[in-house]
């Protein structure tokens, strides 16, 4: 009887140790750059993120995998042309790099050619029908294995909230019904892109908004979603994550939001783990 309460006892002693050293594992070859937005405001796309994706670029990366499924109105053209128009757009910022893209939509097999990416790219737009369309081909879990398994993943705005465990913080409207909200979880916390501070007294004086703020938002999905982390991306930041360790680059705070906590800032530069400390 002794025997086995101490073997009960080792058991809820490593436990704990065993599942947090296999989550590890599961992070070891991972690299992304998630990016709060694409277009900083009055710059042209992708402009303010250049140097940084050339950083994260991997000369290897030859085949750029591209999901376009966030963009429903892009140049004039609507869903499904808009996904040509989308992958145009993002091939020509890239082609300054040497590289071209390749997008799911046009593909055959959507999954066969994210097991051959050498990079996975998702763009922003709206996070509904990007997820939706994530669902519908079927993408979620080879993204997520290939991404795992260490094949490099840039995402920007909605790209950036699907990395994500769902897609609970978006700041989009429910354009369509996913089949789920649940997303790639390649990182164990929630971002919202985009953040944005409430306005200064002074303003909100003249505009006289009185709907909720961002963090008033997040703070309800806190509400109900009690153990859960929300970092809320500034435009002109991203996350880089190699393994386990998170960077925040760009030239703003990042804010770390956590229910019934102060909210904490992050410098540009700081590094934290997967538990955003
Ligand atoms: N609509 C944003 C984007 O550009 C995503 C968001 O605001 O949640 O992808």
């Amino acid at each position: 009887m002794k025997k086995k309460s101490q073997t009960y006892k080792k058991f809820y002693t490593f436990a704990p140790q065993f599942f947090t050293y296999i989550n590890h594992l599961n992070h070891i070859f991972m690299k992304l750059l998630l990016i709060s937005n694409s277009t900083n405001y009055k710059e042209p796309y992708l402009s303010w993120c250049m140097p940084l994706l050339e950083e994260f670029l991997q000369k290897t990366a030859k085949k750029i995998v591209f999901i376009p499924y966030a963009g429903v109105d892009v140049g004039g053209k609507v869903y499904p042309e808009s996904y040509d128009a989308y992958t145009e757009r993002v091939q020509k910022v890239f082609k300054t790099f040497g590289k071209t893209i390749v997008s799911v939509h046009a593909a055959k097999d959507p999954v066969d050619l994210v097991n051959h990416a050498d990079l996975i790219m998702v763009g922003g737009g709206n996070t509904f029908h990007l997820v939706a369309e994530l669902h519908r081909n079927k993408l979620i879990e080879p993204i997520r294995r290939k991404v795992m398994e260490g094949t490099p993943y840039i995402g920007w705005s909605a790209g950036s909230n699907v990395a994500c465990p769902t897609l609970c913080t978006t700041n989009d409207m429910p354009i369509v019904m996913p089949e789920s909200f649940q997303c790639l979880d390649l990182v164990p916390f929630q971002i919202n892109p985009h953040y944005i501070d409430p306005y200064p007294e002074e303003i909100n004086d003249r505009i006289r908004h009185g709907g909720e703020t961002r963090q008033v938002r997040l703070n309800e999905y806190l509400a109900v979603n009690q153990y859960k982390t929300v970092a809320g991306l500034r435009e002109g930041t991203a996350l880089w994550v190699e393994n386990e360790r998170i960077t925040l680059r760009g030239t703003r705070n990042m804010i770390v939001l956590r229910y019934g906590k102060k909210p904490v800032e992050k410098k540009p530069g700081a590094e934290f783990g997967f538990d955003l400390k």
